[in-house]
């Protein structure tokens, strides 16, 4: 039988404010275990929570960005369970009257733009982490816990069961990285925590409209990881099914360096939770007054930047697409088209050889040492005829290493391009009189001959000629002007 998969996504991200949601406590990351905390984040009795303005801003904002009706009239409820890393007892949340519902997020998978419906987006507090002496809590003498985390803000970005495939679903959390990148609300850090995903898995024949039974995957730290986990329980609940099984609804946890999901608990449904209005925070009343002027705040989004990029500057949608995927890149490209108006080269260097060694050297484009008058330089020295393009890319990754500028490279490195065309010319001369065999076979009728004698131009000016006035003065003497 043909089945299919439905996914759906539950990411939480934490925000970029300064201080946590309910109290003053810092949210900068790290710092000795528990020194970001006070009798707020700990739960102590008699303490009351404050609600960080920003917090609500910021989920505003996401909600506008991914389409969502923003709700007049929300709260906050109380999510009840007992844990180490939760020294409350219960996490503040919210339940049915999220900040925002009923949105959606364009995707585009192999070229085809699909809409994945966003269901909520709800506020809440983080909460601490365990330090366990072993290497997971089951094989560990005792575990630590760090409560500098709890009452940080997050965000919940719950999309509805429309994804289909791997594909789609990592094709949905990288544009959603770049919205909360572009709006500024997260930083977006899988490795430090500021970005998680899980996901609800299940699958169907092909042509059913009834839901499958699910699993939902935890611990997926990349979107490579993602990927793989998704792929593997999607086969995983196939064979199950084809064996004659059923699927077991429950929290499977993804273990990557075995390549597997893991079965951990079975699965909580929300009335264990205990839900009811948190009583230390009034309600929130949302003027739409707010609502238009955070709206107005907005940046130019991906989708919308990655069109203004093919309008004004001819780019091709894949080239705009990717560029657009992180707003530092395309904060990069933007500036350096600013100071070199050629967009097409600029973005072949920057997709290419830029994103290679970025990617090479697992960097992000803010860490990189390359600035975009550097790479503006650059293209004017190939463009001079100073520098060839062979050059430029050794050039490029000199810069990408060290930071200096191109022309600093050129000249320590003597890598200026011989364009004067006396002294091309009598290397032309020597290499034609050295060959004449060659020079005979070009004459024949054999092309190929040419290359073969621009080679040997190169080869005796240690590659420093430029090539095009090379294969000039040898077109010219060979008379097939
Ligand atoms: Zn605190």
């Amino acid at each position: 039988m043909e089945y299919e998969a439905v996914i759906g996504l539950e990411v939480h991200t934490e925000l970029k404010t300064n201080s946590k949601v309910f109290c003053g406590c810092t949210t900068a990351f790290g710092g000795e275990p528990n020194t970001h905390v006070c009798p707020i984040c700990l739960g102590l009795p008699g303490v009351l929570p404050v609600l960080n303005k920003r917090v609500v801003e910021f989920a505003i904002k996401i909600g506008l960005a991914l389409n969502c009706k923003i709700a007049a009239f929300s709260k906050f409820d109380r999510k009840n369970y007992y844990y180490p890393d939760l020294p409350k007892n219960y996490q503040i949340s919210q339940y049915d009257l999220p900040i925002a519902a009923g949105g959606y997020l364009p995707i585009e998978v192999n070229g085809e733009t699909k809409s994945i419906g966003i269901t909520r987006v709800h506020m809440e507090e983080d909460a601490g982490k365990l330090l366990h002496s072993g290497e997971s809590i089951s094989r560990s003498p005792y575990s630590l816990v760090d409560y500098n985390r709890t009452g940080v803000p997050l965000l919940e970005i719950v999309s509805e069961p429309d994804l289909r495939t791997p594909e789609e679903a990592r094709a949905y959390l990288e544009k959603l990285k770049a919205i909360l990148q572009y709006t500024d609300v997260s930083d977006c850090k899988m490795e430090e925590g500021s970005l998680r995903c899980d996901a609800n898995v299940s699958i169907r024949p092909v042509g059913s409209d009834k839901f499958g039974t699910k699993t939902e995957i935890k611990n997926m730290n990349s979107f490579r990881a993602l990927q793989r986990a998704l792929e593997y329980e999607i086969q995983r609940q196939r064979e199950v099914l084809e064996s004659g099984g059923r699927i077991v609804q429950e929290t499977r946890s993804w273990d990557e360096a075995k390549g597997i999901t893991v079965s951990m608990r079975s699965k909580e449904q929300a009335h264990d939770y205990r839900y009811f209005p948190e009583p230390d925070l009034v309600p929130l009343v949302i003027e739409r007054e707010w609502v238009e002027e955070i709206r107005r705040s907005l940046p130019e989004l991906p989708d919308a930047r990655k069109e203004r990029l093919i309008r004004d500057y001819g780019l091709p949608p894949y080239d705009a697409g990717v560029i657009t995927s992180s707003r530092d890149l395309a904060d990069f490209f933007d500036r350096t088209v600013a100071l070199h108006p050629d967009a097409k080269t600029v973005s072949n260097w920057v997709m290419g050889e830029l994103l290679r060694l970025l990617n090479a050297g697992n960097l992000d484009i803010t860490r990189s040492l390359i600035k975009p008058a550097g790479l503006a330089e650059l293209l004017r020295l190939m463009d001079q005829g100073t520098i060839s393009g062979k050059m430029a890319k050794v050039i490029f990754e000199e810069m990408f290493s060290t930071g200096k500028d191109p022309g600093t490279i050129v000249r320590e490195q003597g890598l200026v391009q011989i364009s004067d065309e006396g002294e091309l010319a009598a290397v032309v001369d020597r290499v034609l009189a050295g060959n004449p065999g060659v020079v005979e076979d070009f004459r024949a009728g054999k092309e190929r001959a040419l290359g073969f004698l621009v080679g040997q131009v190169m080869k005796e000016t240690k590659g420093k000629a430029n090539p095009g006035l090379v294969n000039k003065l040898l077109k010219e003497r060979l008379g097939s002007n």
